[in-house]
């Protein structure tokens, strides 16, 4: 069985070989998600190894025994099947990163503001107070996310560890932020089903398991860190990235309301997204149908929405990605 495999393989590479710029080399981040028989699941891919793969950190031979969680660095060449075969592959611990803590603290702090407050608002440009909607933290509609939610939650994650509130207000968003509190919009909620809100909660989703905020908050921060130590207040840096990480969490969980996350970061969170989805049971063919109900509905004004729907000059390109994403992975 396992020969035949190989062989196969083998044939594979040469007839790949054969057309030489056909199947460009792919690069993947993020983490061992899923084992599902040889493959390991990196980035919402299918990832295999075979004769030639080069291993790096922990990574072994026998993918089942890089633990779930660990973050991986794959590049590959794309098979047949839609799997992809890895050339290199390297996996190491998720440890705590630069900033994170503050970044999940500052995040409990404004969690805390909005429950105090009994609703979810931002700043405008004047720094004027705007209400988003009242907090919802129980009833018919906290439940039903919430079910959703822990069907999801990835297997190295605990269900428990997230907690869900919803928003009143009749815009369709989503929001899940790096200290695992997650915010639906009651517009959502009423006019999807199941399977569509689950396809838009499994991208939030992945903005928070792979860490979009911190990455952009540790490019903001740096920056103004930059220009502390530049003004020669080198040994106070500490303290100022204690107090800036406190007004930036306030700032990106707003900014993250409102605007969304950089395209990679979104095109990243579509494909992981996906995979929670599919994974979790639920029918991701309704994924395009989905993207084309928020084209019908936000396409043709310039309101900003974030999430799944994001800048929608780029909505044909991210719509014709999660087909590709159904053609390779789930068909
Ligand atoms: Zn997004």
């Amino acid at each position: 069985m396992r020969r035949a495999g190989a062989a196969a393989l083998a044939f594979g590479l040469l007839a790949l070989g054969g057309v030489p710029g056909l199947q460009a080399a792919e690069k993947h981040e993020g983490y061992a998600e899923f084992q599902r028989g040889d493959a390991l699941i990196v980035d919402g891919q299918r990832v295999r190894v075979g004769a030639r793969t080069r291993f790096k950190g922990s990574a072994t031979r026998d993918l089942s025994r890089i633990p779930l969680g660990y973050e991986v660095k794959v590049t590959g060449t794309r098979l047949g099947d839609g799997t992809l075969l890895a050339d290199e592959l390297e996996a190491k611990p998720n440890g705590s990163a630069l900033f994170e803590s503050d970044l999940v603290e500052s995040f409990n702090q404004t969690e805390k503001q909005y429950r105090d407050e009994g609703a979810v608002f931002e700043e405008d440009d004047e720094g004027e107070r705007v209400e988003l909607g009242r907090l919802e933290e129980s009833g018919r509609a906290v439940r039903r996310v919430r079910s959703i939610v822990e069907r999801l939650c990835p297997p190295y994650l605990t269900p428990g560890d997230f907690r869900v509130y919803v928003v009143d207000n009749k815009d369709w968003n989503a929001m899940a932020a790096p200290n695992r509190s997650i915010y639906v919009y009651s517009g959502l909620l009423n006019e999807m089903n199941d399977d569509e809100v689950a396809i838009v909660l499994g991208h939030e989703l992945s903005h928070a398991t792979h860490e979009h905020s911190r990455k952009g908050y540790k490019k903001q921060i740096l920056v103004m860190l930059g220009s502390a130590a530049v003004a020669g207040a080198a040994e106070e840096i500490d303290g100022t990235g204690k107090r800036l990480g406190v007004q930036l969490g306030a700032l990106l969980l707003g900014s993250a309301l409102t605007s969304g996350y950089g395209r990679d970061q979104e095109d990243q969170a579509d494909r992981v997204g996906l995979r929670y989805a599919y994974e979790a049971g639920y029918d991701v063919e309704q994924g395009p149908t989905l993207w084309e109900r928020f084209a019908k509905k936000y396409g043709d004004d310039n309101k900003a929405v974030n999430f799944f729907f994001g800048d929608h000059s780029v909505a044909k390109d991210r719509a014709r990605n999660l087909r590709r994403e159904l053609d390779l992975n789930y068909r």
